[in-house]
């Protein structure tokens, strides 16, 4: 547990240490901040942030050994005021209600900052994939994707892949749901492409973060050539964002998963990286590194890419780390403590919402090709995710760079806000023209 000497928020553990439940504190907490500085009237306030629905569904599970086993799933749809609700699905040791609420809010506001006709979802079931079976692990989406079927649908709530799942899972969920008559294009994304999923939509996360990040630095005033980055996290997210880095030539100069941290200076090879992991072998052992002790983000660079899982970047790492310029590749990856630290020590941080925006616009793209029945080449929707996230980064680049989270979460929840009063579910509130704002 780490205090932070000097800190302003030296004894309020809550904001550095994540505890079951604690995204959601620091979701509120943020949610507050920013709607403290628009002129919205307190009903709309509670309309914003109250979830539309949330289910939990018990997934009881034959083992492979013949023993059962009751897991808990959840899916929390906050909003459908812009459009279907979106969000992914985690299998992970932990997933908890609260959490997932969050995580749904927060796909509320990245589909509306990005200005896609979704609203925001979030799913997951409490479990660890790397203790089951490829057979257990269908059923447990099996009966998980039945349980969350009479909520979902294309046109209301659409899953996508997160944490612990990938397109393996969606073509699971997609089926199961086919074959109970629900057999709607579009049901899922982040499928194989075989089966409907789209040609960039596995890289599109990771490929997004390396973008984001090239804008956020050159806009500070750095290049990307040889600038020395880390990268926590080296799945889905992680791994497309160390390739796309190295492929702007960025230099990698760390790397870490689950199993631990390796470092190298010269640089490390993310494909090569990833063939040793395919091999059976574990990052942290990989031969052409050294193995670092402690959080990656902690050694010596310019970039620092949290792309894990959220709470990882704590008061501790804020107050030592030398980046001067961290990409939020994972959702929630920095505490409040961390946050109120880096800001005067004059570290960027660009948040979330925009820096992983990519996945959803993605996942956007591949909905629309399914209801086409088209499917683009993958240069065209690469493309296509690129600009819309060069559209969303101008949206922070003509503010200072303290003002960039609460800058995106502020726009977003305008959106919203004006979405549900213009469909009359609320009375209407000041124009954005008109809103007062503070920063
Ligand atoms: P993933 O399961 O594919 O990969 C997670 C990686 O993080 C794994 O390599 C795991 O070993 C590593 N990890 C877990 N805990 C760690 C820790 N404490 N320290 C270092 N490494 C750790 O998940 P993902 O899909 O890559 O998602 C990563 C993050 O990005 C999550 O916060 C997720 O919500 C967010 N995200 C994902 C997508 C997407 O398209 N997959 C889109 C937007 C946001």
């Amino acid at each position: 547990m780490a205090q932070i000497a000097g800190s302003p928020e030296a004894t309020d553990f809550r904001s550095d240490v994540l505890v079951p439940g604690g995204l959601l504190v620091w979701e509120r907490d943020r949610f507050d901040r920013v709607t403290a500085s628009l002129d919205l009237d307190p009903a709309t306030i509670c309309a914003l942030h109250c979830a539309d629905r949330s289910l939990i569904v018990e997934v009881p599970l034959a083992r492979d050994d013949g023993s059962m086993t009751v897991l808990t799933g959840y899916r929390v749809q906050h909003s459908s005021a812009l459009g279907p609700a979106k969000g992914g699905t985690r299998f992970r040791p932990g997933v908890h209600l609260d959490d997932v609420t969050a995580l749904a809010r927060l796909m509320t506001w990245k589909t509306a900052l990005h200005g896609l006709p979704f609203g925001g979802a979030k799913g997951g079931v409490d479990c660890d994939p790397a203790t089951f079976s490829s057979r257990e692990l269908r059923e447990i989406t099996r009966l998980y994707t039945l349980g969350i079927l009479p909520i979902i649908g294309s046109e209301v709530d659409v899953p996508a892949p997160d944490v612990g799942t990938g397109e393996q899972t969606m073509a699971w969920m997609a089926h199961t749901a086919a074959e109970a008559g629900r057999s709607e294009p579009g049901i899922v994304t982040g499928k194989p492409v075989l089966l409907g999923g789209s040609l960039f939509r596995t890289a599109s996360t990771g490929v997004g973060v390396a973008h984001v990040t090239q804008r956020a630095w050159e806009h500070l005033g750095g290049t990307l050539v040889r600038s020395r980055v880390v990268v926590e996290g080296f799945g889905a997210v992680g791994y497309w964002a160390a390739v796309e880095l190295q492929q702007r030539d960025a230099r990698l100069v760390g790397l870490s998963d689950v199993t631990g941290a390796i470092t190298a200076d010269r640089g490390l090879d993310p494909v090569a990286v990833r063939e040793w992991i395919d091999a059976g072998n574990k990052l942290v052992d990989y031969p052409a590194a050294d193995t670092v002790r402690g959080s990656v983000l902690a050694l010596d660079c310019d970039i620092a890419i949290p792309a894990a899982i959220e709470g990882t970047l704590s008061g501790a790492l804020a107050n030592t780390m030398s980046a001067t310029l961290v990409v939020e590749g994972a959702n929630g990856p920095t505490t409040p403590t961390a946050e109120a630290i880096l800001q005067p020590r004059g570290i960027a941080v660009v948040p979330d919402l925009v820096a992983n925006g990519g996945g959803v616009i993605s996942s956007y793209f591949e909905w629309a090709q399914n209801h086409q029945r088209e499917s683009w080449p993958e240069a065209k929707e690469r493309r296509q995710v690129l600009d819309r996230l060069d559209r969303t980064w101008e949206i922070l680049a003509v503010r200072p760079h303290e003002a960039w989270r609460d800058h995106a979460l502020r726009t977003a929840i305008a959106r919203v806000a004006e979405a549900l009063s213009l469909t009359g579910e609320l009375p209407a509130n000041p124009s954005p023209q008109q809103r007062t704002v503070t920063t």
